[in-house]
Order: structure tokens, then sequence, then C-alpha cells
């Protein structure tokens, strides 16, 4: 409810005190880095396509975070390797005094079959929770540490100038780490990515269709938070001809698909923000004519206010529990460790909204519909202001997450490095103690 009071108040303009006290950087360093992006942009496209050939699952981007870390040292950044599993994490002190700021990069790739016929298509397959699976940058995340490997370069090369602190959080298992590990941003600042030292700022981008070189966000909630979910049912296995001999679970399942189905919408005001309740997976049974005595369905909240999160759920355990009590069963539902909202600091976004134009020459959009899918970055910004924004890179075949997704316009990654390198500089120019 806050968060769309908030959002409506930055629709409106209503936000920005804080926008006044901000010294102007309007142009400060945008010569030097245009220039430099220009210059590293051949390399951020050999790159991209060398990692995106190279896809490695999350907790094991070890190659990845090599090229990484190599790449870093030699640029004169202080790097901490194996943070979070495969985790790197660089530190760049500039030659003027001022605040801390980080960027964020995610490493990993997804269980998927590439199709985009690309000439540098990736051919790898893993191990995965016990699978031999294939291996394919489908989120991008390919050109998001291509992206950050140029700014580092660019920020590298300016280094003199810089008024504060870099810091480089190259991330992995954004996906998700491999069952029964832990990982992802939440590990990364167990491992203390956010400490010593401690960035007043955090910026982070994320790929995806559109125009090319666009730069998109929302102030305040952008991305929902995500609560996983496993229903576990117990019945009483019996034939399939004789369903009144036993407890028929298969039909239980199947009450408790319509039930959450009737929860968002019917019993939950959806129109304030999103609340999406998914059932994505049913396992049951061995044979045609048996019911089975187990069955385990898994599913996904999406949302972006925590009463409306909490009533969700609320009613979704009630319906485990009374379907099942109908039936005569038993029914649990399990939550998984919550992802929170990827929400923008409203004074943070406002103030480098003028940044992100330039970085993308005038074209940004920040009035953007929600997104339903979710995003680890949150837990960041949950322990310092951030700002999270998507890169258009053209209208691949497929979204995020198909086998068909690709970055079509590799100019759009050359606007990415003016973005994350200008925020850096116009966010620590802002904390530079005057002269
Ligand atoms: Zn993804
Ligand atoms: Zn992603």
């Amino acid at each position: 409810m806050a968060g769309a009071a908030m959002a409506l108040a930055a629709a409106l303009g209503a936000l920005s005190p804080a926008l006044a006290q901000v010294p102007s950087t309007e142009g400060t360093f945008d010569a030097a880095v245009f220039a430099a992006a220009a210059k590293v942009q051949p390399k951020v496209v050999a790159w991209r396509r060398d990692i995106h050939e190279h896809p490695e699952l999350g907790n094991r981007e070890v190659r990845t975070a090599k090229l990484v870390a190599d790449h870093l040292r030699k640029l004169g950044f202080e790097v901490r390797t194996g943070v979070a599993k495969t985790g790197v994490v660089a530190v760049l002190k500039g030659g003027k005094p001022g605040g801390v700021v980080a960027l964020r990069a995610d490493m990993d790739a997804l269980p998927v079959a590439e199709q985009t016929g690309m000439p540098f298509a990736s051919k790898v397959k893993t191990e995965y929770n016990g699978q031999t699976v294939p291996v394919m940058h489908a989120c991008g995340h390919d050109a998001h540490v291509a992206i950050l490997m140029g700014a580092a370069e660019v920020l590298a090369g300016m280094r003199d100038q810089i008024p504060g602190t870099v810091v480089l959080l190259f991330q992995p298992a954004e996906e998700g780490p491999p069952a029964g590990e832990t990982g992802g941003a939440w590990l990364m600042i167990q491992d203390g990515a956010l400490t010593n030292p401690k960035p007043d700022a955090v910026f982070g981008l994320h790929v995806a269709p559109g125009q090319p070189g666009r730069l998109a966000w929302r102030p305040g909630p952008m991305m929902a938070a995500d609560d996983s979910y496993q229903i576990t049912l117990k019945g009483r296995q019996t034939h399939g001809a004789n369903p009144w001999a036993g407890i028929d679970i298969i039909s239980m399942s199947a009450d408790i698909v319509q039930a959450f189905n009737q929860i968002a919408a019917r019993q939950i005001k959806v129109t304030i923000t999103p609340t999406i309740l998914t059932i994505s997976t049913i396992h049951g049974g061995l044979r045609y004519n048996i019911i089975p005595e187990d069955l385990t369905m898994t599913g996904t909240l999406r949302s972006f206010d925590q009463t409306l999160r909490k009533e969700v759920m609320a009613r979704a355990e009630k319906a485990v529990a009374s379907i099942s009590d109908r039936y005569g069963g038993s029914g649990e539902i399990a939550w998984g460790l919550p992802n929170p909202v990827t929400s923008n600091d409203l004074a943070l976004t406002a103030r480098m909204k003028p940044t992100l134009a330039r970085a993308a020459r005038g074209d940004i959009r920040d009035d953007i519909e929600y997104i339903t899918g979710a995003e680890d970055f949150a837990f960041y910004q949950q322990q310092v202001p951030g700002l999270f924004y998507d890169l258009g890179i053209g209208f691949p075949p497929g979204v995020n997450h198909s086998p068909m997704f690709n970055v079509m316009d590799e100019s759009a990654l050359e606007v990415g490095v003016r973005a994350q390198a200008l925020t850096a500089l116009d966010f620590l120019q802002g904390t530079a103690p005057a002269r």
C-alpha cells in the first residue's frame, strides 16, 4: 500500500527534496566516459560472446570469475575472490576524497538448451541437481558481466579523478543455487560484500527485450517479491477402479489448483499492486490405474505489498488445510526463503535520473509497469539505497529464460557501460567534500 502511494508520488514528481541538495554534476564526466566506453566496446562484445559460449550455472561460475578477477587485477583493483562461493568483490580507490558506491553484475547461466543459432551459441552440458542438463546464458547475465568489466576499465582509466571509492560486485547464483546449497546476493552480504568498505549506494542493470540502448525503470517497488512453496499431500492409495476405497489425492490437488486460482482477484484486491499465485508443478503417481499415496506440488507467490503477501499466504494455507480435511487426507504447505521486493530508493532514483538520461542520450522510461519477475538485487537494496534498471537489447524471438533469448543489438552494451560508469561517478561527485 505504502509502495503504491510512493510510486504515485514519484509519478507526480513530488519526491525530490534531496535533488536540490546535491551539487550539479551535469556533464562533468561525460566526455571522458563516452570516449572510454566507445574504446572498450569491441572488448565488451568479445567478452560477452566468450562468456556466452562458456556459460556456468549458479555457484559454479569458476571460469567466469577467473576471467573477471584477472581483468580487475590488471586494472589495479583490490580483488577478493571466493565470496559467496565463486563471487568476486573488487575495490578501486579513487584519487580524490568521497563516498563509496557499488556496481553489481550477476554471473550465472540457466539449464536451458540454446536455440539461437549464433556462432558463439553454447554447447555446454553439466550436472545439475543429479541430472545432466544443457547450459545457456538465457537471462543475459553474460552481458552484465561484460558490461561491468568494461565499466571497470573505464573507471580505472579515470582513477585520479574519481571522488571516492568504487566497489564491484560480481555475484554468483542470482537465479538461485543448486538444491541443498545457499547462494546469491544474500550470501554475498553474509560474506561481507557490503562491508570494508560499506557502499552508500548500489546500482545494477538487467538486459531485457526493448528498444536497443533504452534505460527503463520505475521509482519505488519495481520487481516482485518471490515466495516459493511446496505442498505435500498425503492420501490413501487405492485402485483407480475403486477410488471410494482410498483417499483421492489427485482430486485433492485439482481442488487446490482451483482454490488457489480463486484467491487473487476473488479474495484479494489486485488493483493496488499485482499479486500472483501460481502452481507450476504437480508430481504424483506411477500407474494409470493406481491413485497414489503421496503427491507434491510447487509454485510461487509474487507480491509487492507485505500485507497482501501475508494475506495470500494465510489463505493458501487455509485452502490446503480445509481441502485436505474435506477429503480425509492431509496436506502441508512449506514456504521457501523469501526474495524481497526490488524497490528503487525514491531520492536516489530521482537524483540519478539525469545521469541515466545522459548515458542513454535521452532514451529513458521512468514509468514502466510493475514486473512480476523477481531479482535478488533486492537484498542489497535492503542494506543500502539502490537503483536497478533495465537495458533494452532489441527484440529477440524469445524473452529472458527462453532458448531464443539473445542480445540482438550489441551496441546496447556500450550504453550499459556508460550507465554503470556514470551512475558511479555522478553519485560519488555528490558525496565529495565541498572545495
Ligand atoms: Zn533470470
Ligand atoms: Zn537475470
